[in-house]
């Protein structure tokens, strides 16, 4: 059972501001370097120092963690202090901090306005895994998802989305030089953070173009250096938009299928009635640069007696027959008020089983964090914090 007196729970809010910026300051992050470079000119730096002054602001920005400008020695004092006055390096706000006795975190944090997101870390031993938001709230209204039932407050802006990597990094000592607090369960290699999950609170593909400009800023090769191969989007769907994020952003994807048949897939998932299964398997076949090395992910929530059968076991992997495709079967979380049960674990495993006969390997995977999850009720986003506990899991 799920020992809550495991966790450590920290409150950020009441400790000294890291930064001293003030905060009506414009923050850096997420700006691409074009954006960059033109508040550079409006602060009077000529053209032909921009594209130096830029690198030099990006690397102290995402090599090196920097949250202040004064520690950015190689740029000219003044600069530094008109920077300083003008613009801040902030990240959002935590408000709090758990740990769980095997190392996953979760942050929540608390934007400008108030509205209020949850990042969470999955550290295994050569890898770890951040999941992030991209939307407060999400306007979809799939049945089984907490989310679903509150109603859309915002997108997040770039600058919130990469805001979330840089924070996880400062909390988890991911800098060079840096150490973390807590480093219990965090991975051996060198980098903390390995691998991005866009699986977190929101539909991404309804904020694409923050989502993928914080992507291009994620996977800039002079700055968080993240591949696109280590980045994945998960989408309930939005069929229009696979191709493009395939065109104008490449990361791998997964998919929130749940069901294979439309009539039930309409009523888990309702955009399901404006693009139905055989068209979003078909933007699925269609995205660039599939290959054995490079596959969908394709998640499936196990709602007991809903689409749990052996049959619906079989029909999925005839239905993603030709695809190259990952299926990841994930136990449904429970909320309060929600119309489903996860589905008994004879029955995952049943399954399971006919997945893996077709060759898909160690569908299931067990939850991590599970203390967190215990606790989840006290928090605010509450629907996040159940996904990402379900779908961010250790190796079997
Ligand atoms: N909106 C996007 C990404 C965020 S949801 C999407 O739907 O793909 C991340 C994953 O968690 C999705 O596969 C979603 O269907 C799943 N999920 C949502 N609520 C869940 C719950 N209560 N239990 C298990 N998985 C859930
Ligand atoms: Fe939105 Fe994804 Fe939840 Fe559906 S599963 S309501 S798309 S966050």
């Amino acid at each position: 059972m799920p020992d809550p007196t495991a966790m450590t729970v920290t409150t950020l809010k009441d400790r000294p501001a890291p930064r001293p910026e003030p905060v009506r300051t414009e923050s850096i992050i997420g700006l691409d370097r074009a954006a960059l470079g033109e508040r550079l000119g409006d602060l009077g730096v000529p053209e032909r120092q921009r594209r130096m002054r830029v690198s030099q602001l990006w690397s102290w920005v995402y090599v090196r963690g920097a949250t202040d400008f004064a520690v950015m020695t190689d740029i000219a004092k003044d600069l530094r202090a008109t920077l300083a006055h003008r613009f801040s390096v902030a990240r959002p706000e935590i408000v709090s901090e758990q740990v769980s006795v095997d190392g996953t975190r979760k942050w929540l944090l608390r934007l400008d306005d108030g509205k209020e997101v949850e990042t969470v870390y999955i550290p295994e031993e050569d890898r770890g895994t951040l999941c992030i938001s991209s939307q407060v709230g999400c306007t979809l209204t799939c049945t089984f998802c907490h989310t679903g039932t509150q109603r859309l407050v915002r997108n997040l802006t770039a600058g919130e989305i990469v805001g979330q990597i840089l924070l996880a990094r400062d909390r988890i000592g991911d800098w060079p030089g840096a150490e973390a607090e807590d480093p219990r369960g965090l991975p051996s290699g060198e980098r903390k953070i390995t691998n991005v999950v866009l699986m977190g609170m929101g539909e991404p593909l309804y904020n694409f173009d923050n989502v993928r400009d914080a992507c291009a800023i994620a996977s800039d090769g002079e700055g968080l250096s993240l591949s696109k191969r280590r980045i994945t989007l998960s989408t309930s769907g939005i069929v229009p938009e696979i191709p493009r994020w395939g065109a104008e952003a490449g990361t791998m994807l997964a998919i929130s299928l749940h069901a294979v048949r439309d009539e039930l897939r309409d009523e888990l998932v309702p955009i399901n009635k404006k693009w139905p299964i055989a068209e979003l398997l078909e933007a699925c076949r269609n995205y660039p640069g599939l290959s054995n090395a490079k596959r969908i992910t394709f998640e499936y929530v196990m709602l007991k007696d809903v689409n749990d059968s052996i049959a619906d076991a079989k029909a999925l992997v005839k239905l993603l027959a030709k695809i190259p495709a990952k299926i990841n079967l994930i136990p449904f979380n429970p909320w309060p008020g929600a119309p489903y049960a996860c589905s008994d674990w004879e029955q995952i495993e049943k399954f399971a089983e006919v997945v893996n006969r077709a060759g898909y390997a160690s569908p299931v995977r067990s939850p991590r964090g599970r203390d967190i999850m215990a606790a989840c009720g006290q928090l605010k986003s509450a629907s996040i914090k159940q996904r990402a506990s379900a779908r961010l899991k250790a190796p079997a």
